[in-house]
């Protein structure tokens, strides 16, 4: 069993956001779509491979975020057999409203960056819950239920690896730094404490964020997405609570994280292809309706 890992050279750039091949016993299997603004690249890289789209039958998709799964309807749509979350089954099969809310994210940017979106045919679609296998191409994979980025998030095991899309934070080759991906409306810090939690107790061997490639320092990478949490959490919650505006945050965030990440030695040009895979606006955004829906929650319990 061999894992390529695939750059689908998002934006122009290198190393912002990966499709992984794996070539089984009995085939391959492709893990994450990328978006439709990519598919020319991912076929590219599986035809350095040799292979066309015709020789990929399974596409397993961690979650259904358009850096993820944008494409997984086209690859449905050429009769593979698409694995994800059974709370994002449905939004592949209708995507209009998956389409939507990232809309409401991104704006007038939507075509150029993700290109668009097509519907999974329904048969081709298959939910995975918590704990089930999926065998394909001759492998393996194991689903770990890993909510916090998003609801319907699931990592794979396939032997001692995990493939944990999001759920164990964003970092570029050659960073020790980690970055928080947190959109709206489904970033939950509880939840993505419980998440980190099986995933130390997965005791991978490697993981592989799908920003991007391999880790091998998995304890550590766990470690500081777990800091991360917490610090922009605080970072933002102290902020609101000062009666600072959303823009004046979103500068205030975006030059905190600079001056982390350039403090862990990062070099100024990886900062692009950090924002590119993790837009930090987005965050700010995703951060402060989880502190507003928290504080909505509070006052309800004690009226
Ligand atoms: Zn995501």
């Amino acid at each position: 069993m061999q894992i390529h890992t695939l750059d689908l050279n998002f934006q122009n750039l290198s190393h912002a956001i990966a499709a992984y091949l794996i070539e089984g016993p009995e085939g391959y299997l492709l893990i994450e779509t990328g978006p439709m603004s990519t598919l020319p690249a991912l076929q590219s890289r599986l035809a350095e491979h040799g292979l066309s789209p015709g020789d990929i039958g399974d596409v397993v998709v961690t979650h259904i975020h358009l850096d993820h799964a944008g494409a997984a309807g086209w690859w449905a749509q050429h009769g593979a057999r698409v694995y994800v979350h059974p709370m994002g089954a449905p939004h592949l099969i209708e995507p209009e409203r998956l389409w939507q809310s990232a809309t409401r994210i991104y704006g007038e940017a939507m075509e150029s960056l993700w290109g668009s979106i097509l519907p999974a045919p329904a048969e081709q679609v298959i939910p995975v819950r918590d704990g089930q296998q999926i065998t394909a191409a001759g492998v393996t994979l194991r689903a770990i239920d890993t909510p916090g980025h998003a609801g319907h998030h699931h990592t794979y095991r396939l032997g001692d690896i995990g493939f944990t899309g999001d759920a164990a934070g964003v970092r570029v080759p050659g960073s020790d730094w980690v970055s928080l991906p947190a959109p709206p409306p489904e970033f939950n810090r509880e939840l993505w404490w419980k998440t980190l939690d099986r995933l130390e107790a997965e005791k991978f061997a490697a993981i592989y964020p799908t920003h991007y490639g391999r880790v091998e320092d998995v304890a550590y990478q766990l470690g500081e997405i777990r800091g991360m949490i917490e610090d922009a959490s605080t970072f933002v919650r102290a902020r609101m609570e000062g009666g600072m505006e959303r823009d004046d945050l979103v500068n205030a965030y975006v030059g905190w994280n600079r001056e982390r990440a350039l403090s862990r030695g990062m070099a100024a040009d990886d900062f692009a292809r950090y924002e590119a895979a993790n837009p930090l606006f987005m965050s700010v955004d995703g951060l402060m309706r989880y502190w507003r829906k928290r504080a909505e929650a509070e006052a309800r319990r004690s009226a």
